[in-house]
């Protein structure tokens, strides 16, 4: 068989614990067979990033901005247990978080949809993508407990000299609780073009909800801003046909229930908090969330929305044979495969990433799975593939589909 070019390398991240085992398998089974292609590889293992002071985890983002895509394993954020157990210089940032202000982007989580996997709601059929802006609001918060009366002010004073500006919040003739929160025009900005960028990628409507009914100058900034960005964009948006769709947060939640799905849903910091995790519920697994890291430029880094699964890991290193689910990794690859392939216009390449997708999801959906989907899955599957095997079923469908 011919192998499939990729022209550009895609730059790869590796990981940590169950999903480096499953990274290195996925390698091996799913791609080297059938690809001809090179990655700039770096080695974000808990280890290597303590061997090089986690200067490999900058110069994985820097690549990143280089070449436009990455597809990176799940690593471990230390904590105190891991400094002890891999015996760290220090307890090192997450890499995630590193890389997200390197590149100054927004993550957007994705629901991989089965037929026999059903979401809790029965509307659902497409899935709906959360762009959370990940900047501000009440998670950098100033907050103070009111012990008794007073008058509690807004206090802003300009560096250049000018007045200060003063607004009372409240007269307090007892104990309460006051706070004090902010963002910035930049950072709204970046999101808004991190979102219209995936938008047209993912060739998405874009829905954008706040709550500017009550919050008359700080949500309704919010509003403007985005608004600004999607004037500012409008050809590319109208080339890509993709419609720009504001609401209130309560009509768009109450909207987002009774929609079939296929939609961006960017949602300020709260809100994307709040609603990942009850959309990640809602579709049925962890296992089955992709994430992407969009940056304004349209650069893009792609994983699994889960960690490195450690339970499963101590019991691969016990020798027992553990039952992992590979998807959300195998299409962090093939979203990272299908976007190098678009830019590099090799349609071939995108077919690809296509073909592995429709391999995993016709294997899951014909009966063969993971121990974590027996039980979402309907009709009830009893047997259950070990990780190795589940990737072994996805290659011989893959083949087939090759021919
Ligand atoms: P986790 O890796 O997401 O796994 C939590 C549990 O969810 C697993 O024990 C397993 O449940 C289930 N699960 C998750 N992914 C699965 C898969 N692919 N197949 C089957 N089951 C799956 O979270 P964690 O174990 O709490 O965290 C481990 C490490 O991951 C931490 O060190 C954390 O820092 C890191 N982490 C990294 C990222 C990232 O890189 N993006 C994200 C989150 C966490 P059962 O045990 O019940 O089978
Ligand atoms: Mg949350």
């Amino acid at each position: 068989m011919q192998k499939i070019h990729v022209k550009t390398p895609l730059v790869e991240m590796d990981g940590d614990e169950m999903t480096r085992i499953i990274w290195q398998m996925i390698k091996d089974e799913l791609l080297k067979p059938f690809l001809d292609m090179r990655t700039i590889y770096f080695d974000l293992g808990l280890k290597h990033r303590d061997d090089t002071d986690d200067q490999v985890t900058l110069e994985s983002a820097q690549a990143t901005a280089e070449y436009g895509v990455a597809v990176k394993c799940a690593t471990i954020t230390p904590n105190q247990d891991r400094v002890v157990e891999y015996n760290l210089k220090k307890a090192w940032r997450s890499p995630n978080g590193t890389i997200r202000g390197i590149l100054d982007g927004t993550v957007f989580r994705a629901p991989i949809i089965l037929k026999n996997i059903k979401p809790m709601l029965r509307t659902w059929q497409k899935p709906i993508i959360i762009g959370r802006h990940a900047y501000g609001d009440v998670y950098r918060n100033q907050e103070f407990k009111v012990p008794g009366s007073g008058k509690a002010e807004l206090v802003f004073t300009p560096t250049d000299g000018g007045e200060p500006v003063r607004l009372t919040i409240h007269d307090f003739n007892g104990p309460g609780v006051i706070q004090g929160i902010h963002n910035t025009e930049k950072s709204i900005r970046s999101f808004a073009r991190a979102c219209i960028q995936f938008a047209i990628a993912q060739k998405m409507p874009l829905w954008f909800a706040t709550k500017d009914t009550i919050s008359k100058t700080y949500h309704a900034f919010f509003r403007d801003v985005f608004q600004s960005e999607v004037d500012a964009h409008k050809a590319e948006l109208d080339a890509a046909g993709i419609e720009y769709f504001y609401t209130l947060i309560d009509d768009a939640v109450a909207r987002v229930i009774r929609h079939e799905g296929g939609f961006l849903w960017a949602c300020m910091n709260y809100d994307g908090d709040v609603m990942s995790d009850m959309l990640a519920t809602g579709f049925g697994s962890l296992a089955l969330m992709t994430s992407v890291l969009v940056n304004p430029d349209g650069i893009m880094e792609f994983e699994a929305a889960h960690g490195t699964v450690q339970r499963h890991y101590y019991a691969h290193l016990r020798g027992e044979k553990t039952s992992t689910n590979a998807t959300a990794s195998i299409f962090a690859w093939t979203g990272g495969l299908a976007r190098r392939g678009e830019l590099d216009e090799t349609p071939d390449v995108v077919a690809f990433a296509k073909a592995l997708e429709a391999a995993v999801l016709e294997t899951i959906e014909s009966g063969e799975m993971t121990k974590d989907l027996t039980q979402l899955c309907e009709p009830p599957v009893k047997r259950y593939l070990t990780t190795e095997e589940f990737i072994l079923a996805v290659r011989q469908r893959l083949e087939a589909k090759l021919g």
